[in-house]
């Protein structure tokens, strides 16, 4: 069975290690010449000298948003430090140490850039932080300021003494709110949360409701104020994207939900082409390794699809369960402290072995942390003791 990986990313290097028992015939293509996907900085934006946009969103002064403890593979963990939370440097590494290690470079075809996929067994894994969304504001064409979305963003410096509108409050609106106060002269962190974040934030920083408009030199709150501004800094999110991905796929994407998908994963319209790693607020790399472990049931003929029918039924009522909590089609990959029910349906419905619960347990412990005091957090450190319980050091 011949199997095709698109990305060289963590979500691809678990598509590899799975693949590479001798089973199946397996090639990864990789358009950038490197391992390892968002991990890789690199100070340019905009379009690489081949003319393709820059994919990764990486910063220079990134660290992770969650402990290492929740970062590594099932069966790769990442290796023990003083540190919890670390740098992009440091998850880089670890992702070329993972590739050394299950021996996969040989697999991979770098400076190869997929461009048309017509259905075949596929395991798409290209991201979905590379294609920014920037809303529609009133008056935005006429704002005579600096506009840049956090795809495009590398160094605070940039924003040295200015007056920053940073819009979404999000994890990179928090984060990047937080790194650039250290420059700014001020930072307008504007979102529709419904309270303001009770985290503690730099003097410099401040809240306010969504924009009404913009002019020239200012922005319009929905509040009614308005405030003289430099930037306006998009930390809006990013659109999924799949633009190699043929019609007869048979994949769309419809409010940023893509779909008809089989448990987030598999394409209903061709169950051999899967897209890995679509859910968000998620171990990412064990959630990867547990995708690709689940489709493997499927593609190696140890299990069978449900019918069509069955597979569009039950995509249909997760949405309309979704929908009564009131998180539409834009976040219906969106897991957060649904993940460990998505884990365990996965393992449960494909007879594999499930990821240990304490991994969702110090992941939402790390997310409460991170609301509760955006400026510390980091400082906690963590040891996972067992499946089930971690401690904090
Ligand atoms: P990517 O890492 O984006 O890799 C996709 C790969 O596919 C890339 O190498 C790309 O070049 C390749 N590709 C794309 N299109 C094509 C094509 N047409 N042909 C060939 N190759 C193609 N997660 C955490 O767990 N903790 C964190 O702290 C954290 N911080 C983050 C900070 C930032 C700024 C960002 C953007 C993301 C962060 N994430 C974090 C989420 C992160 O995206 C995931 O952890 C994970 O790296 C995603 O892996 P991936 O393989 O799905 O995608």
């Amino acid at each position: 069975m011949k199997i095709a990986v698109i990305g060289a990313g963590s979500a691809g290097l678990a598509a590899l290690r799975h693949c590479t028992s001798g089973t199946y015939e397996i090639v990864c293509y990789e358009k950038t010449d490197q391992t390892g996907g968002t991990w890789v900085y690199r100070e340019e934006t905009g379009l690489d000298r081949y003319g393709l946009r820059i994919h990764t969103s990486m910063y220079k002064n990134l660290r992770t948003n969650l402990p290492k403890e929740v970062m590594g593979y099932p069966d790769y963990l990442v290796p023990d430090s003083p540190d919890s939370y670390l740098t992009r440097t440091q998850i880089l590494e670890f992702l070329n140490s993972y590739c050394d290690h299950f021996n996969l470079r040989q697999y991979i075809r770098f400076l190869h850039n997929v461009e048309l996929v017509e259905p075949s067994k596929v395991m798409v894994c290209n991201g979905h932080y590379f294609e920014p969304s920037v809303p529609n504001l009133k008056g935005q064409e006429t704002f005579q300021g600096q506009q840049l979305h956090s795809h495009d963003y590398r160094v605070p410096d940039i924003f040295t003494d200015k007056i920053v509108v940073v819009l979404g409050a999000g994890p990179s609106g928090m984060d990047l709110a937080l790194e650039i106060s250290g420059k700014a002269k001020r930072v307008i962190l504007s979102h529709h949360l419904k309270d303001p974040i009770g985290t503690i934030f730099p003097e410099n920083v401040v809240q306010k409701p969504d924009i009404k408009e913009v002019t020239e030199h200012d922005v319009v709150f929905e509040d009614g104020s308005k405030e003289p501004v430099d930037v306006l800094f998009y930390c809006t999110g990013y659109k999924y994207s799949f633009p190699f991905l043929s019609e007869q796929c048979g994949i769309r994407v419809d409010s940023n939900m893509v779909t008809p998908l089989w448990k987030h994963l598999v394409s209903i319209e061709n169950p051999t082409l899967a897209l890995v790693g679509l859910p968000f607020y998620v171990c990412a790399f064990s959630m990867f390794d547990l995708q690709v472990r689940f489709l493997l049931q499927y593609w190696s003929g140890k299990k069978d699809f449900p019918s069509k029918a069955n597979m569009l039924k039950e995509e249909a009522e997760e949405l309309e369960n979704r929908k009564k909590e009131g998180l539409g089609k834009k976040h219906f990959h969106l897991m957060g402290f649904k993940q460990a029910h998505y884990y365990d349906d996965l393992a449960n419905t494909a007879g594999i072995t499930p990821l240990p619960p304490v991994l969702t347990k110090l992941h939402n412990e790390s997310s409460t942390r991170f609301l509760d005091d955006l400026v510390h957090y980091r400082e906690s450190r963590y040891r996972i003791i067992d499946d089930y319980n971690f401690i904090q050091l």
